[in-house]
């Protein structure tokens, strides 16, 4: 669907931090055996919430990580994080020096005293700021290995305290649901038809049982596409019961209404109700 601007903003903030979080992922791997590492922490403390990326645990130290993504020339103006064409950005320094505040004092009233060294991680190589001066709770790209050479020159002889803190941290953690904003669609305002699993474009041809991506060359045989859209269906509406002609429409590319049929009932149980049958699973 044609998604408004406000929610391809959303859904572009959403997707870049979801890869950044990847890459940075693959980063860590490079870390030595022993750390704890959390990811992800949402916290409160004093009625006010705060985000971790990572949090990595070494025997005398704990280091909460913020994983930038950012892309493109920034630079820094009266204490503003700006793009080259001007658009301001949250201060991500700001938003460190606001966190660790909040996490030493969640720390200091669980009753531990350990040191916390922040860090603003850009991960993206593709990232470069303009700045005179040297801010050591930054690393950029072209850092990273050296910052992890220098973390893995850690001590990481972690106890039982250790692992205690890491269990409250897990224990107060505030799960909130990972849509809150959205966007409202429905079934008749979505464009259909199997996605290639390759460039998420349309399939452009069906020949012979497979399908073509006119984008990418990509082909995918018919059943596993067709078993791909009706898990994206059942993602979208759960509610949803999967009946052969509902499933036809939404794979339209696939001519043969058999076809659908005789993929249905080799993956689904059907439940027969005379003109109501319906798909589930098993
Ligand atoms: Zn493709």
């Amino acid at each position: 669907m044609q998604l408004s601007d406000e929610d391809f903003r959303n859904y572009t903030v959403l997707k870049k931090g979801f890869e950044g979080e990847q890459k940075s992922d693959k980063w860590l791997e490079g870390l030595s055996e022993g750390w704890l590492v959390l990811h992800d922490l949402l916290l409160e403390h004093n009625h006010s919430k705060f985000q971790i990326d990572t949090l990595l645990i070494s025997q005398d130290k704990i280091y909460p990580l913020d994983v930038k993504n950012f892309e493109g020339d920034y630079y820094v103006e009266d204490d503003k994080w700006l793009t080259c064409t001007k658009r301001e950005t949250k201060n991500p320094v700001h938003q460190l020096g606001r966190c660790e505040l909040l996490f030493r004092s969640l720390l200091h009233d669980l009753g531990y005293h350990f040191p916390l060294e922040s860090y603003l991680i850009f991960i993206n190589p593709e990232f470069h700021l303009y700045i005179t001066s040297i801010n050591p709770s930054l690393v950029f790209h072209s850092q990273l290995n050296r910052f992890l050479k220098k973390l893995n020159t850690r001590p990481v002889n972690l106890n039982k305290k250790h692992y205690k803190l890491a269990e409250q941290l897990v224990a107060l953690h505030i799960v909130e649901s990972p849509y809150p904003h959205l966007p409202n669609y429905h079934y008749e305002g979505l464009k259909k038809g199997p996605l290639c699993p390759n460039c998420d474009c349309f399939f452009t041809d069906c020949m012979g049982g497979i399908l073509v991506c006119g984008n990418c060359g990509c082909t995918e045989g018919v059943e596993s596409a067709v078993l791909r859209s009706v898990t994206e269906l059942l993602l979208l509406f759960p509610d949803q019961k999967i009946t052969t002609k509902l499933v036809h429409d939404w794979c339209r590319i696939i001519k043969s209404e058999k076809t659908i049929r005789r993929i249905l009932g080799r993956n689904y149980k059907l439940n027969r109700n005379g003109r109501s049958s319906y798909y589930s699973k098993y």
